[in-house]
């Protein structure tokens, strides 16, 4: 299939001849047509399928195709509600590439950055609008944004935007727009709340499935590292002597994890800078410059930043701790295997992460390899009484937020699986 095919405009498909892209990706073929037909869309899909073009093509050329405009000032004929601001910059940086030979503007508003220059630009005008929702619901209560002419919604990661409690900004915002609109709505999961909200805004949509999550993780090579909690430091700047790994995407549980970790780095003189919640808008976009430039070789990220920023062909992903949600493990290692590069997925265990890793293998219904032969091997097992009384600290944001997993009792099932990795080999000089 081309983008010919799917019936894509002239101007449309000289900027995507520009972007290098040859060929739609699968969500692409099947969400492009019904959207240009006018219809509402469900797309169970995560970032790295093509997700962003499909529905921002079919909007800008439905949205170039109307003749004229309802008043002189632009209106905002579409809104894209996503949950972080590195997702929707690069929204915004995607429809500017896809759109480059078309009239059409677009404006980004997100919190963490001052509101001026975002008054302006609603104050000017624009055909699409895209914004998290927090940021734009203050815009909306002080009277800049009038949402009364959009004609296509797209929620994007509606499950994410669930997860950090934007359901009532959402509810809020969708009840200022049209009811007569088209809605495009994408989640990586399918929880009840989402399946529940899917059927009170979508009108008979067209459904779309793609790479369901648990053949993410074929493509990718996996490994799994047995550690106790002090060990993993050492452990990952024992892997990283290896000059093949040449940058990688870390994930931590916490912010404070991800600091502290950076200084850990940093110290064993490896370049690493860390990307949450609680570093500013330029600091977030900073550090994820100097990786995508090579400057530092180490990005640590929580979930929720880490969700939506863009870095092609990232050749590895590590996670320093285990997600207690097993999506979250398929989304983290499937960002390695982007535009059908295939990567490397390492994974640190340590033992109160075991319910963790049983969940992800049940999800991903495979065992991940594990590397019994390394210098820091697990000796915390269930008979050692630290492993039963050490408790998690208590935490203040939803990037800190942890949930305990299954009973731990469930770990004796896994014994077997790093039981004799109790000797200690001599460390790789
Ligand atoms: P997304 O799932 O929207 O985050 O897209 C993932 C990555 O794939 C982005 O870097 C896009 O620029 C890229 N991409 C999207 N569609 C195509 C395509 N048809 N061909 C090649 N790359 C693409």
């Amino acid at each position: 299939m081309t983008f010919e095919q799917l019936k894509l405009i002239p101007p449309i498909l000289k900027a995507l001849a520009k972007e290098n892209y040859t060929q739609p990706t699968p969500i692409q073929e099947q969400a492009i047509p019904p959207v240009l037909a006018g219809r509402d869309l469900f797309g169970c899909a995560q970032t790295g399928t093509g997700k962003t073009a499909a529905f921002l093509l079919p909007i800008i050329q439905l949205l170039s195709a109307q003749q004229g405009r309802p008043s002189g000032k632009r209106v905002i004929r579409s809104l894209i509600l996503t949950p972080t601001r590195e997702l929707a910059i690069q929204i915004s940086d995607n429809f500017k590439a896809y759109g480059r030979f078309l009239n059409l503007r677009s404006a980004v508003i997100v919190g963490g950055v001052s509101q001026k220059a975002q008054e302006q630009a609603l104050e000017q005008g624009m055909d699409i609008l895209i914004a998290t929702p927090g940021r734009l619901i203050d815009l909306m209560n002080q009277g800049f944004a009038d949402l009364r002419h959009v004609q296509i919604l797209v929620l994007d990661e509606a499950d994410r935007m669930l997860d950090m409690g934007f359901i009532h900004d959402m509810r809020r915002i969708i009840a200022k727009l049209p009811a007569k609109r088209q809605t495009l709505f994408f989640s990586a999961t399918m929880p009840p709340e989402i399946t529940s909200l899917v059927d009170s805004l979508l009108t008979n949509p067209m459904k779309i499935e793609i790479t369901p999550v648990s053949s993410t993780a074929e493509r990718i090579k996996q490994a799994l590292y047995f550690v106790d909690k002090p060990n993993k430091l050492p452990l990952l700047i024992d892997l990283l002597q290896d000059k093949s790994i040449e940058s990688a995407l870390v994930f931590t549980r916490t912010k404070h994890g991800a600091d502290r970790l950076v200084r850990g780095l940093t110290k064993a003189k490896i370049t690493a800078q860390a990307i949450h919640g609680d570093k500013s808008q330029n600091a977030r976009q900073a550090a994820l410059n100097n990786f995508k430039q090579g400057v530092t070789r180490m990005l640590v990220a929580t979930d929720i930043a880490a969700r939506g920023i863009d870095i092609e062909e990232l050749s590895h992903v590590i996670n320093y701790n285990l997600p207690n949600i097993p999506e979250t493990y398929v989304h983290r290692i499937g960002r390695t295997g982007r535009a059908g590069l295939s990567g490397i997925a390492i994974s640190f265990c340590e033992y109160e992460e075991i319910p963790y890793l049983k969940d992800i293998e049940k999800l991903i219904k495979q065992k991940i390899p594990v590397i019994g032969d390394h210098p820091y091997p697990m000796t915390i097992n269930e008979s050692t009484p630290t492993a039963v009384s050490e408790t998690r600290t208590s935490v203040t944001s939803s990037e800190d937020r942890v949930t305990r997993g299954p009973n731990r009792n469930d770990s004796a099932g896994r014994k077997g699986t790093f039981e004799g990795s109790g000797r200690r080999r001599k460390r790789r000089s």
